[in-house]
């Protein structure tokens, strides 16, 4: 599987934060009214710990605002949370319902901290539990019948499948819809989303190893035309051709996008002005020589290329393309099909 990107760890933040929110607000509430309880029952430890948690709660909550990670401040409140809930469990003389608790583990473990770290959570703390009950259990005289043990322990495990399996389709159809949101439909290439989220890795990668970075900007030529004469189906037939002949040409390590209507751009990594340079007229002359065949006919196309280095021409994603847009440009009035790596002197 493709590592997560930005979008979806973005939108798995956002639900998380939602979740968790809600579960503060909760506790914080639920904590003074089994506080209350708990006094008037003389259960005083339990008291003490739930109106803590109830505590503990808002001020998570007021720390959470603001908060980019998430999974730091979830663990910090199911730590605490289900060890209170596991003292409660503990406590002779509460009531063996306190157990129905534990159905709640898995559920909020898996909504807070995903698949992997939810089910270790879950099943540790489940453990600790069965552990619990199994005391408790021996003691009272509320479970003589066996199968009332089994129907806690059958219960429980459905809840921990169930939880995980809706995590993990939650998981992959989150990662399909980030996937669609950075791929373009027509050429099946990146889309200028995923283009900025790779090159926000390319440059971080760059820059720790002083490799340089080039990127590389292409503008079909009188694709206008193109359109006009051919129709507008043929023409989306010529952009798939042409982003099919430049993919073929590139490394697998080039991240090769469709950046809006006719225009491709390609982030070359460890790759020096003079080999972007090459690597733009390879990519140009690739596409001249391969006319693409739509509707039994032979449609010519040609393109323009402005390459810039990071560094050299900027720092950021808009600097290198403002650069490498203005030497597209040059190239197109030099006579288009062709490249401009440098940016000519100011006399010229
Ligand atoms: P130049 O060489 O100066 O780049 O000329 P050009 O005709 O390619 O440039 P211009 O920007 O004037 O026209 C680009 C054309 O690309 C206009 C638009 O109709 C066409 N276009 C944009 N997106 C698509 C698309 O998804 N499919 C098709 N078929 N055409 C598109
Ligand atoms: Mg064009
Ligand atoms: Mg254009």
């Amino acid at each position: 599987m493709p590592n997560p990107t930005e979008l979806q760890r973005r939108l798995a933040n956002k639900l998380r934060k939602n979740v968790l929110q809600a579960l503060l607000i909760m506790t914080a509430v639920a904590g003074v009214g089994f506080g209350v309880l708990n006094i008037r029952l003389n259960s005083w430890p339990l008291a003490m710990a739930e109106f803590g948690m109830s505590a503990y709660s808002l001020l998570l909550l007021y720390r959470l605002r603001g908060l980019e990670s998430l999974q730091r401040v979830a663990l910090l409140f199911l730590v605490p949370f289900f060890s209170v809930m596991m003292f409660a469990l503990w406590v002779p003389g509460t009531s063996v319902t306190i157990f129905g608790w534990v159905l709640i583990i898995p559920i909020i473990s898996h909504l807070l901290l995903g698949r992997h770290i939810g089910l270790a959570m879950s099943v540790l703390y489940m453990a600790i539990a069965a552990v619990l009950f199994w005391y408790r259990f021996q003691l009272s005289l509320e479970f003589t019948d066996p199968r009332s043990a089994a129907n806690v322990a059958v219960i429980a495990l459905c809840v921990l499948a169930l939880s995980h399996v809706y995590e993990l389709s939650r998981e992959r159809s989150e990662q399909h819809l980030a996937n669609t949101a950075r791929t373009d439909f027509l050429t099946a290439l990146d889309n200028r989303l995923g283009f900025s989220e790779s090159f926000e890795r390319e440059r971080k990668r760059a820059q720790r190893s002083g490799h340089p970075l080039a990127l590389v900007l292409m503008d079909l030529d009188h694709f206008k035309r193109i359109n006009d004469r051919y129709g507008h189906d043929r023409g989306d037939t010529v952009l798939a051709h042409v982003a099919q002949q430049m993919a073929q040409r590139l490394r697998d390590t080039d991240a090769l996008a469709r950046l809006g209507g006719e225009e491709f751009g390609v982030l070359l990594a460890n790759t020096d002005r003079r080999q972007a340079l090459s690597v733009a007229q390879a990519l140009c002359q690739a596409v001249a020589s391969h006319p693409v065949e739509a509707g039994g006919q032979a449609i010519a196309v040609t393109l323009s290329a402005g390459v810039a280095m990071l560094g050299a021409d900027g720092n950021d994603l808009a600097s290198l393309y403002a650069a490498a847009d203005k030497r597209l440009y040059q190239a197109k009035d030099a006579g288009r099909n062709r490249v401009q790596a440098d940016s000519p002197p100011l006399s010229a």
